[in-house]
């Protein structure tokens, strides 16, 4: 039945194809041992075999629908069911440890995942992935699940789902994957951020997009006013159809500005940079233009896998992130786990408030096993580029300092080893917990830039959380007290001489970017399809006409009143 729902633009641009419903099974492996050793290699036999089965179809289907390319990550992943060191290995612990097929076949596949992910060498690291997708559709047959992989997808589809974990986008095929929409999730959430990276249109927080849709119905994703269409009239298909050829137009446009430096109206530069969650993403950042990265999640190098990846492992991430960058600042952030990205296998104890709870610096301040070796990576990476390192959750001086004293030692180490470190590496924070927002000034003394991170910043000032769309409406990024204290790091860092950045999503918001200019910020960190009209909108801005404006903004008593007194003056929205 045709009905619409709105939610939060994540992504833009236009999409329409026929929804799939895509929900996340439950692999929880309840029982460990059997005693029929013999019953339980029938069981994994039937489940190759069916797998095998499923897989040789849809390689077919990819193969006539999606072409040879597409069909090879299938060929791999029959190869992978049929590789004796595995099954081998799989059918030992069955008949040694009186394991169940699921957990010998669960416990074979995690070692060969570690054992993948750690070579030095991307194929083999595909071969992780590889094995990773097929043990799941094994073990949903073992479990009697059914396991959709979203890679398998072969005609132009719509995803719907409660919410997409980083593994399940990172599957997302861009040619056939039109676009997505899920029920949590605000435009900070780490779903909307990737849907950002692929560049495919997306709506998040529609609250109710998997309980109204149906797998196979028409869905129109609007990923530029947030609305989600199901079942539309024709009207409406014409209508969108419009809107989706106006939007490439405005790309084609936006394309020209690659190459040209960030220069406002009245001749001032500003520095426009990237966010990034993998080496992968680095193909997006220089095709827009970026003029650096301005926040490296690393969190993503230790998601979606079973151990710790070693020192070695993020050398080489962090090495071809600076080189591929040819010497534009790279600021790699330490680990931010917690909040919405958990690491299973740390096995941390649940929290009422994850969000306030046991995350980033804290984390690794008590876990220095984990961050030192993060360290070191990072010391030695500094010496291919221009790495800058940033540490995320800062809420006081001593955390600060004990990161820092951190830092030193692992450098000292590294050069009585004989190790190359630069000379000169930036160390920074980013301000994203109001504490340190508001005695920026101690802590401008002790770094050498700062990050504003208002994802974590808005939620923690108006103490609305950010995946929760119930209370959206709290988020604020206008709010006169964001706008407040954005100004007082800004004032606080130039003071000292220091550089301010924001990585935030505010970052590429066309309403903020104005009032930003005008406050003085010296780097802008966004998506990197955010670039592009970014760059485009600050060429018409002239700064110091707007540090008259943004001292009317911050005198304004809310967050509409700000909006609106700069979209009367200098358009959009
Ligand atoms: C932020 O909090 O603004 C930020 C950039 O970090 P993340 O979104 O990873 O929390
Ligand atoms: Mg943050």
């Amino acid at each position: 039945m045709r009905h619409s729902l709105s939610g939060i633009a994540a992504s833009s641009g236009v999409a329409v194809a026929k929804a799939f419903v895509h929900e996340e099974p439950d692999f929880t492996i309840r029982n460990k041992t059997a005693e029929d050793a013999e019953k339980e290699g029938t069981r994994l036999e039937e489940a190759l075999a069916t797998s095998r089965d499923e897989l040789s179809a849809i390689k077919q289907k990819a193969l006539e629908e999606l072409g040879e390319d597409k069909a090879e990550i299938f060929s791999a992943h029959l190869l992978v069911l049929s590789d004796p060191e595995l099954v081998e290995a799989v059918k030992g612990k069955i008949k040694d440890d009186r394991a169940t097929a699921e957990h010998a076949l669960n416990e074979v596949a995690d070692m060969f995942i570690s054992m993948f992910e750690n070579m030095d060498n991307e194929y083999m690291k595909e071969r992780a992935a590889d094995i990773r997708d097929v043990s799941r559709r094994v073990l949903g047959h073992l479990l009697g699940i059914e396991v959709v992989s979203l890679a398998a997808i072969t005609e132009d589809t719509i995803i719907i789902a409660n919410d997409l974990t980083p593994s399940d986008t990172a599957q997302l095929n861009p040619q056939v994957i039109k676009g997505f929409a899920t029920n949590i999730g605000g435009r900070t959430s780490h779903s909307a951020i990737m849907s950002r990276s692929l560049e495919i249109p997306a709506v998040v927080g529609t609250k109710e997009a998997t309980t109204t849709i149906k797998n196979g119905m028409t869905v129109i994703v609007d990923g530029i006013d947030g609305h989600v269409i199901v079942e539309p009239s024709n009207e409406e298909l014409d209508q969108y159809k419009q809107k989706q050829a106006d939007f490439q137009k405005q790309k084609e446009e936006w394309a020209k500005l690659v190459n040209k430096r960030t220069t406002t109206l009245d001749g001032q530069h500003v520095e426009l940079a990237a966010n990034i969650g993998t080496p992968n993403d680095l193909e997006g950042v220089i095709n827009n233009g970026a003029e650096g990265i301005g926040l490296y999640r690393t969190e993503f190098l230790y998601m979606g896998r079973s151990e710790l990846p070693s020192e070695e492992e993020q050398y080489q991430a962090y090495k071809e992130v600076v080189e591929r960058m040819e010497g534009k600042p790279v600021v790699i952030r330490t680990l931010d786990i917690g909040g919405d990205k958990e690491l299973p296998y740390l096995d941390l104890p649940e929290e009422l408030n994850p969000f306030l709870g046991f995350r980033a610096i804290r984390l690794c301040l008590e876990r220095q096993d984990i961050f030192r070796d993060q360290l070191r990576a990072l010391l030695r990476a500094s010496a291919h580029g221009n790495l800058k390192v940033m540490f995320p959750m800062i809420a006081s001086l001593e955390e600060l300092r004990q990161a820092k004293h951190l830092l030193d030692e692992e450098r000292d180490k590294l050069e009585s080893e004989g190790m190359n470190v630069s000379k000169d590496m930036e160390v920074g924070i980013m301000v994203e917990i109001p504490s340190t927002a508001v005695a920026a000034e101690q802590f401008a003394k002790e770094v050498d830039f700062f990050s504003i991170g208002t994802n974590d910043l808005i939620q923690y000032t108006m103490a609305a959380d950010r995946m929760n769309e119930r209370v959206s409406y709290l988020y604020q990024p206008y709010h006169p007290a964001i706008l407040r204290l954005v100004d007082m790091v800004i004032k606080a860092a130039h003071a000292e001489g220091k550089w301010v950045g924001m990585c935030g999503e505010m970052a590429g918001d066309e309403v903020a970017i104005p009032l930003l200019l005008g406050l003085g910020l010296d780097e802008f960190s966004m998506s990197a399809t955010s670039i592009l009209p970014a760059r485009s909108q600050l060429s018409g801005l002239s700064k110091a006409e707007l540090a008259r404006f943004a001292k009317d903004a911050l005198n304004e008593d809310t967050a509409d009143a700000v909006e609106q007194l700069v979209v009367d003056a200098y358009g959009s929205k």
